[in-house]
């Protein structure tokens, strides 16, 4: 064989992560399940570079050097699972099989030992970006054994994104780890549009502005702190005009949010590992609420709550509103990487935060100047529990709080759902508090459950007679 990798899968995103690749000037073999699709390739993208097309799956197989090397950018889920059986018995040992799909961590953890049985390496990579990041230089997550990436790495950095000249590709960590980091960099991806939609909402709703007016303050707030792909493309999707009526797009789109999932997987495992991830969760949830559109326009007639609007100070409101975005964003942030920390440390991954913060600063969804700083405190402080920690995390929510609080106080004042702002508040307020209220959570357990607790004065655990005499008895001597 002759090609150095190929891609089994020819969709968008797998056409343009080999168009991606012979555009390197790497000979490619690509294969797609209905060979029509194969054709078509060959006859639109054919001669961007040394491509080998395979009818078949022993074609493809044969066109491939050795240790082979070969991409499958099939649907997620079971495909994948079809797609390795076939291969199988038709490779060596050592030979790699690389999913760059969006797979559940679990099942590439599962399939990286289905593979090691049959002497086959797996790696489960992420990718973002989307179709443009695939063609042009995605954000690169790649799991798996290293000796295999180390096969792999020269053409994964060279077709990655660059930023200051690092290319947004490092090996995250073993079997289902590069998976796990995509996954939760889709999650943040939630957190970070719930935030914005939010502050769109407390614009227009709170503050009266008109869509061309948010447009151009998404635009101005993208010169500062705040800078990123989504806040860039929130001004230039504000800004577009429909072309039927002649008013914003944005007020002819549908109000009710779709998903394809991963965000709900990151909550899931959050929930699993006991790692609060407020931000995210909300998101999904927001989502969720959003697509209740028939129940919401019944309730909007039948439940009682203010009517937002009036008598804002403007100019003061929208600095308030970028401050709370900017102070919520740090936290669900914050909570995204305390997630992939516990995560790291249940599965033995030893994940390198900081790296993953530098791999996202280009390609990806989330890219942003902001990752550069998690970049900087994941270099100083390589055990952080938590970002708000940092000094620079710490002064600038510090900086930002009183914004913060006002803006979660009028839009509750008002009856403006806020479900993202509100409780990162809450988080946050939650994690500097040094005595919380779950000594009563603790108090009611032993109550109604004998699950005793613990006290602040002595060792050991307690219960208390409650049904009884009431005394005390250490229940763990
Ligand atoms: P799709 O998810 O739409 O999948 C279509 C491809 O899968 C086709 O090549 C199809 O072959 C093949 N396929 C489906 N079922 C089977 C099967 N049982 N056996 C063999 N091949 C099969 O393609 P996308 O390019 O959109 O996405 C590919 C992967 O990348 C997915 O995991 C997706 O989640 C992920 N991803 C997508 C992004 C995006 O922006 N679209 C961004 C990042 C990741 P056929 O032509 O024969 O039907």
């Amino acid at each position: 064989g002759q090609s150095r990798i190929g891609v089994t899968g020819l969709a968008v995103m797998g056409a343009n992560l080999a168009r991606n690749i012979a555009r390197r000037g790497v000979p490619v073999a690509v294969h797609n399940r209905t060979s029509a699709r194969t054709k078509e390739f060959m006859e639109e993208y054919g001669d961007e570079g040394a491509f080998t097309a395979a009818e078949n799956l022993a074609d493809f197989v044969a066109a491939l050097e050795r240790p082979r090397r070969i991409i499958v950018m099939v649907k997620a889920g079971a495909p994948v699972d079809g797609v390795i059986e076939e291969l199988s018995p038709l490779l060596d040992a050592g030979d790699i099989i690389i999913d760059a799909g969006n797979s559940h961590f679990a099942d590439t953890k599962r399939r990286t030992e289905e593979c090691a049985e049959r002497g086959l390496r797996f790696m489960g990579i992420g990718v973002s970006g989307g179709e443009e990041g695939a063609l042009l230089g995605p954000s690169i997550m790649p799991g798996g054994d290293p000796a295999a990436y180390a096969e792999v790495e020269e053409i994964l950095t060279s077709i990655a994104a660059v930023v200051d000249g690092t290319p947004c590709c490092t090996q995250v960590g073993p079997d289902g780890a590069g998976h796990y980091v995509k996954m939760v960099h889709n999650g943040i991806e939630y957190a970070d549009i719930q935030l914005i939609a939010e502050a769109y909402d407390l614009l227009r709703s709170v503050a009266g502005l008109d869509v061309p007016a948010i447009a151009k303050i998404f635009e101005e707030w993208n010169s500062g702190d705040l800078e990123s792909f989504l806040i860039e493309i929130t001004a230039k999707v504000l800004a577009k005009t429909d072309e039927k009526t002649g008013e914003p797009l944005v007020d002819v789109i549908v109000d009710q949010a779709e998903q394809k999932g991963t965000g709900t997987w990151t909550a899931i495992d959050a929930l699993q590992l006991g790692v609060p991830l407020t931000g995210i969760t909300e998101a999904v949830f927001a989502r969720g609420l959003s697509a209740l559109r028939d129940e919401r326009k019944a309730a909007s007639t039948t439940l009682a709550g203010p009517t937002p609007g009036g008598g804002a100070d403007e100019t003061d409101l929208v600095d308030d509103i970028r401050q709370a975005l900017y102070a919520s964003k740090v936290v669900a942030y914050a909570q995204g990487f305390a997630q992939m920390r516990a995560a790291s440390a249940a599965n033995g991954w030893d994940l390198d935060l900081g790296a993953m913060a530098t791999i996202w600063r280009g390609g990806c969804i989330i890219r942003a100047q902001f990752l550069n700083r998690i970049r900087d405190a994941y270099a100083e402080h390589p055990d952080l529990d938590n970002l708000l920690m940092v000094p620079y995390f710490t002064e600038a929510v510090a900086n930002a709080q009183d914004a913060w609080r006002r803006v979660v106080v009028k839009a509750t004042e008002q009856g403006v759902a806020i479900p993202a702002f509100s409780s990162s508040l809450s988080y946050y307020d939650g994690y500097r508090r040094e005595r919380g209220p779950a000594n009563l959570i603790q108090g009611l357990r032993d109550f109604f459950g004998a699950h005793t607790y613990r006290r602040t004065d002595t060792e050991g655990a307690f219960h208390t007679r409650w049904a009884q005499d009431g005394a005390e008895v250490r229940t763990d001597a």
